[in-house]
């Protein structure tokens, strides 16, 4: 079957941060997470009772995310909308199917990744989520990403860019590699919502999306450089559930 490395001429532009954080973002910095969300069960069915904060008046069904337990690419989208809400899944309706086409050029299946939001409700009338409701989701977030150890972030629109790089612009990053923290790497995407509104900014979401096979590679250089620096650190023990060799060869196989 062909492969999106097919033709692959070059590995994908690898940039740096990008100047000091502000706001609401993601931390550089891994904190730790809440020891009762041991899985990623535990942790959708908190999410599903949360009233942490306004939007759990509102919200019909709060949007945990779903997919693989062993993803190696994460979505995040910012917010559910109508669709999401209702059904309590994320990505569904039109923006779904464009996000499912365009996994499928990779190809990807739904099933292969893990989809979620950076705020796990609906903001009212598909506003943008205020400061303080993303600050009391984002523990969910930084949960899911250490307990799902992606080997790459997709950040899906403006917004979701911004949390972990809030000087980067969506016009001229999507597509791009960006180095986060521990070898994890971020591939801004444009929302699939923009990509039904503008054919041009679903051309481009296509052609992004073929370069996913480009971020996978980039991250594991970026993960084995990291683990080759000196560090003053004693290393951690490792833990019983650390597969990480056997969880990336498993992700490269998706690829
Ligand atoms: S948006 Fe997040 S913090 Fe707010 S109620 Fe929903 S799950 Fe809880």
């Amino acid at each position: 079957m062909p492969s999106a490395l097919d033709g692959m001429s070059s590995l994908a532009i690898v940039t740096s941060g990008v100047g000091p954080k502000a706001g609401v973002v993601m931390q550089s910095d891994k904190p730790g997470i809440d020891p009762q969300w041991s899985s990623l069960s535990s942790l959708s069915k908190d999410v599903i009772n949360c009233t942490r904060c306004a939007l759990s008046e509102t919200r019909t069904n709060a949007v945990p995310g779903e997919g693989s337990d062993f993803p190696g690419i994460l979505f995040i989208g910012e917010g559910p909308g109508h669709n999401e809400d209702q059904q309590g899944k994320p990505f569904v309706g039109r923006s779904g199917a464009l996000l499912d086409e365009l996994l499928a050029l990779v190809p990807l299946r739904r099933e292969d990744v893990y989809i979620t939001n950076v705020v796990k409700c609906r903001p009212p009338d598909n506003r943008d989520p205020l400061p303080d409701e993303v600050r009391a989701c984002w523990p969910y977030l930084e949960a899911q990403i250490q307990l799902l150890k992606p080997r790459v972030i997709a950040t899906l629109g403006r917004h979701s860019l911004m949390r972990f790089f809030p000087n980067a612009r969506i016009s001229s990053s999507h597509g791009q590699v960006m180095n986060w923290r521990d070898g994890i790497v971020v591939f801004p995407l444009y929302h699939p919502a923009a990509g039904l509104r503008s054919t041009k900014l679903k051309e481009a979401l296509k052609e992004d999306i073929l370069k996913l096979p480009q971020a996978m590679i980039a991250a594991l250089d970026s993960e084995r450089a990291s683990q080759a620096r000196p560090t003053s650190q004693p290393e951690p023990d490792p833990s019983p559930e650390d597969d990480s060799t056997d969880h990336r060869k498993g992700q490269m196989g998706l690829l």
